[in-house]
C-alpha cells in the first residue's frame, strides 16, 4: 500500500512527515489527521515496530483517534500523533529527542507533541529545548506534569453520567465497581469511588498495588483474569486496550462499562455486542479526555482548577452521547463518533467566509 493509500484508508489524513537523522539514530513519523479545529495535538510513542508499514499504520490510527477525542471534548485542537521507531529501554538519547524536537519546530505549530507509551516527562524536556510545541512538560518548567489525576476525575464524571442512565441515579452508595489496573489512572479513580461510597473489587498484575488497595481502601482483590467474571454494577478497565473481545465479553456481569483505558473494544462490532447484552458503554475516548484537557490548559498557562472544571464537562458529554445513541438507534461508540464529527463540521463552518483584516 502506498503512503497516500494508507493515509486515505485510515480516514483522510492531511499530512505525514517522515523524519530521519542517522547520527542521532532517529527514524520518526509525524501524522497530522485533521486541523479543522486547531493545531494537531497528540503524544509521541516510542516502540520497536517490526516494520515501517506497522509504524505508519499505528501513527495514522492514533492520529485519527486524537481528532475525535479533542473534538468530543470541546477543545480547539485537531488530531495528530508521532512515533519513533526504536526500543525505549535502549535507544533513547538527548540527541534523539532534540533532533525530533527540531522536526516538530519545523512544522511551525501545526503539530504539538506530548508524552505517550515509551516516552516520559524527562524526554519532553529535551524536546522543549528545541521547540515550544510540546506539552506535558514538568511543573518546574511551567508545565502541567502528570495528567492522570485529571484523567481519573474525568472518568469518574463519565461514570456518574452512565450510572444515571443505567440505574436512574448517579449515587455510588451500595454500588459495586470492578477496577482493572491500579496504575496512575486506576489508583486515583478508586480513591474517588471509595469516597463516594462504592464497594470495589480490583486487580493488577502488580501484587503490591493490589495489596495497597486492600489495605488503604478495603478493596476485594481478584487475579488479573478473574476480573471479567466479577458480578458488579460497573466494570472499569484502566490497564490495556482491546479488553472487550470475543473471549471476555460473554463473561461480563456488569450494567455499565466505563474506564480510562484507550481502545477498549477489540473491534467495532463489540460495541453492538455490548448493547445487545444490555451493558451501557461510556465510550473510552469521551470519558478519558481529562489528560488531553489537562495539556490543552497547559498551552494557555496551566491552572489545575480550570483543567478540573473543564473535565467536569465530561459528565454532560457522556450524557449527550448516550442520548444520541438512543435517539439515532446506534451504539454509544458510533454516537460518540457522530458527536465529534458534527462538531468538526459545525465549527469548520464557523470559520468560513472573509470577515476583513487583510
Ligand atoms: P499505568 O501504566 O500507570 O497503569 C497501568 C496499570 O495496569 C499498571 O499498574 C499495570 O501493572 C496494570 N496492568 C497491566 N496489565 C494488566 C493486566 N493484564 N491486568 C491488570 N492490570 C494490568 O497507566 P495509566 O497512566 O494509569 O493509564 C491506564 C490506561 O489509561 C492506559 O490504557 C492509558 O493509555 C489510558 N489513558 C491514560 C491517561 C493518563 O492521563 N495517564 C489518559 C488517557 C488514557
Amino acid at each position: 500500500m502506498s503512503v497516500f493509500e494508507a493515509m486515505a484508508s485510515n480516514g483522510a489524513h492531511e499530512q505525514v512527515v517522515f523524519c530521519e537523522d542517522r547520527r542521532a539514530g532517529l527514524r520518526a513519523i509525524i501524522a497530522i489527521h485533521d486541523t479543522t479545529l486547531g493545531p494537531a495535538l497528540g503524544g509521541l510513542r516510542m516502540w520497536p515496530y517490526k516494520s515501517e508499514a506497522e509504524a505508519l499504520r499505528d501513527v495514522l490510527r492514533l492520529a485519527r483517534g486524537m481528532t475525535y477525542k479533542a473534538a468530543a471534548a470541546g477543545l480547539n485542537l485537531g488530531g495528530g500523533k508521532a512515533v519513533i521507531i526504536g526500543d525505549p529501554r535502549t535507544d533513547k538519547s538527548e540527541a534523539l529527542f532534540r533532533v525530533f524536537g527540531r522536526f516538530v519546530e519545523s512544522l511551525n505549530g501545526r503539530y504539538i507533541t506530548a508524552e505517550d507509551v515509551g516516552t516520559s516527562v524527562h524526554d519532553m524536556e529535551y524536546i522543549f529545548m528545541e521547540t515550544k510545541y510540546v506539552t506535558g512538560v514538568a511543573p518546574a518548567h511551567g508545565g502541567s506534569g502528570d495528567p492522570s489525576p485529571v484523567t481519573a476525575f474525568g472518568v469518574f464524571q463519565g461514570m456518574k453520567a452512565a450510572m444515571k442512565t443505567a440505574f436512574g441515579s448517579e449515587s455510588f452508595q451500595g454500588k459495586h465497581v470492578a477496577v482493572q489496573g491500579l496504575g496512575n489512572v486506576g489508583r486515583h479513580l478508586i480513591d474517588s469511588l471509595v469516597k463516594a461510597g462504592a464497594r470495589i473489587t480490583v486487580t493488577d498484575i502488580d501484587e503490591e498495588k493490589c495489596e495497597k488497595a486492600r489495605r488503604d481502601f478495603g478493596a476485594a482483590v481478584v487475579a488479573p483474569d478473574a476480573i471479567y467474571d466479577v458480578a458488579c454494577d460497573v466494570f472499569s478497565p484502566n490497564a490495556l486496550g482491546a479488553v472487550i473481545n470475543d473471549t471476555t465479553l460473554p463473561r461480563l456481569k456488569c450494567k455499565v462499562l466505563c474506564g480510562g483505558a484507550n481502545n477498549q473494544l477489540a473491534e467495532e462490532r463489540h460495541g453492538m455486542a455490548l448493547r445487545e447484552k444490555g451493558i451501557l458503554y461510556a465510550p473510552d475516548f469521551v470519558v478519558n479526555a481529562g489528560g488531553l484537557i489537562n495539556v490543552y490548559v497547559e498551552m494557555e498557562g496551566y491552572v489545575r482548577d480550570r483543567a478540573l472544571r473543564m473535565a467536569e464537562g465530561i459528565y454532560n458529554t457522556t450524557e449527550r452521547v448516550i442520548n444520541i445513541s438512543r435517539e439515532q438507534g446506534v451504539t454509544t461508540a458510533e454516537a460518540a463518533d457522530r458527536f465529534a464529527e458534527e462538531r468538526i463540521e459545525r465549527i469548520g463552518n464557523v470559520k468560513r467566509g472573509f470577515f476583513g483584516g487583510i
